[in-house]
């Protein structure tokens, strides 16, 4: 289980993205502007961002910028695939990695996986680990 702080303004998207990483067992909080989107993320810090580039009040690529400055949280960027400068600009900008709308949410998911392996934090397999055997 992880917390995802999905920053998109579609509303369509975002529901879809929240209904399937739901069903996953994550917690899903939304925004649907950057600068509630950056406020979230402060006040509740989450294991991952998703950022959509194109955000109705800030620039994505800004929103991104302003969140390096205060977060080292993972981020990964949605992004529309005539936006390939915007993309590589966000990279740079500190994004660990991207999906290219139209995007399948099965390849969002393995991305979000591979994130959160890197990251370590989730994947834990319940409480079965701390205690031990006892034979
Ligand atoms: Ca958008």
């Amino acid at each position: 289980m992880a917390t995802i702080l999905l920053i998109e303004d579609d509303g369509s998207i975002r529901s879809a993205i929240t209904r399937a990483l739901t069903d996953l067992g994550h917690v899903v909080a939304t925004s649907n502007t950057g600068m509630s989107g950056l406020e979230s993320a402060v006040d509740n810090p989450p294991d991952v961002v998703l950022l959509d580039l194109g955000l109705p009040d800030i620039e994505g690529l800004q929103v991104l910028a302003m969140l390096r400055a205060v977060s080292e949280v993972p981020v990964i960027v949605i992004t529309a695939r005539d936006d390939d400068a915007d993309m590589v600009k966000a990279l740079d900008g500190g994004a660990d990695d991207y999906v290219i709308k139209p995007f399948g949410i099965e390849q969002l998911e393995a991305r979000l996986r591979a994130i959160l392996r890197r990251s370590g934090s989730t994947v834990a397999e319940g409480p079965l680990v701390v205690g031990g055997h006892r034979d």
